[in-house]
């Protein structure tokens, strides 16, 4: 039997039996956990509000043979201009989802919470374009889990500046046009898609979307990193398709 606080982000809620909700709560520490809210869902709990998704708070958190539970729960965020949008919040359930994979097991970082936890932010007081957004903390996130790609120079040539710059999405490498060869699947960048990749990989991580880019550049970019990121992880994401969705709509 064990009592802890921890400040943590509910990155996913799931109903529970007839009136509790079971969540996937990201600590501090980088840990993914399942925490058990007793009747949550229930008029007046005092959990209701602090046990939905997106809401970052302080837990108590209660642990006995196996099983934590949420004993009281204050929220420290809500991110409510996120809520109001619904392309905006699709995308930060998106975020939640790629937090929730990739906190699997021995990649658990105490970086990852701070990471989503102000592109949430960003997100709700639009401090760069949605797209940017997206792109930054994809690529940021593929970094910090151990999935950086090479962007320094032209793997064949060697050329700081590469003549038409291509993304190898399976191997993470830079090359000019025509330096790839074979049938690699690609994404092809520009000098400013470059410029701001190599810019998100390096900058200190308050300033994450702190650049600007040209629409045509931006969008390079945002195929690029998405491109790269599925590439990557080989699996695809329910909440990515239904952004994707709610954009063409
Ligand atoms: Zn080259």
């Amino acid at each position: 039997m064990s009592t802890e606080v921890a400040r943590g982000l509910i990155l996913r809620v799931t109903d529970y039996k007839e009136a509790h909700r079971l969540l996937t709560v990201l600590l501090e520490s980088g840990e993914k956990r399942t925490v058990l809210a007793r009747r949550a869902r229930q008029k007046n709990s005092p959990l209701a509000a602090a046990t939905q998704l997106l809401t970052y708070g302080e837990l108590t958190l209660f642990r006995y043979r196996g099983t934590c539970t949420l004993d009281a729960a204050a929220t420290i965020e809500q991110f409510l201009p996120l809520r109001a949008d619904v392309e905006r919040l699709a995308l930060g359930c998106y975020f939640a989802e790629l937090a929730e994979q990739l906190s699997e097991g021995d990649t658990a970082s105490p970086e990852l919470l701070p990471l989503v936890l102000n592109a949430l932010y960003a997100l709700g007081q639009q401090t760069a374009p949605t797209g940017q957004i997206k792109a930054a903390f994809e690529l940021r996130l593929m970094a910090m889990m151990g999935f950086a790609p090479r962007l320094e120079d032209c793997a064949v040539c060697g050329r700081e500046m590469p003549e038409g710059p291509c993304l190898d999405l399976r191997e993470g490498l830079l090359c000019c046009a025509g330096c790839c060869s074979g049938e690699a699947a690609r994404s092809a960048l520009c000098q400013g898609s470059l410029a701001a990749m190599r810019y998100v990989l390096d900058c200190p991580a308050r300033r994450l979307y702190a650049f600007r880019l040209e629409a045509d550049a931006l969008g390079r970019m945002e195929e690029a990193c998405e491109a790269f990121l599925l590439a990557q992880l080989d699996r695809s994401f329910r909440t990515l398709t239904y952004y994707h969705q709610i954009r063409s709509e």
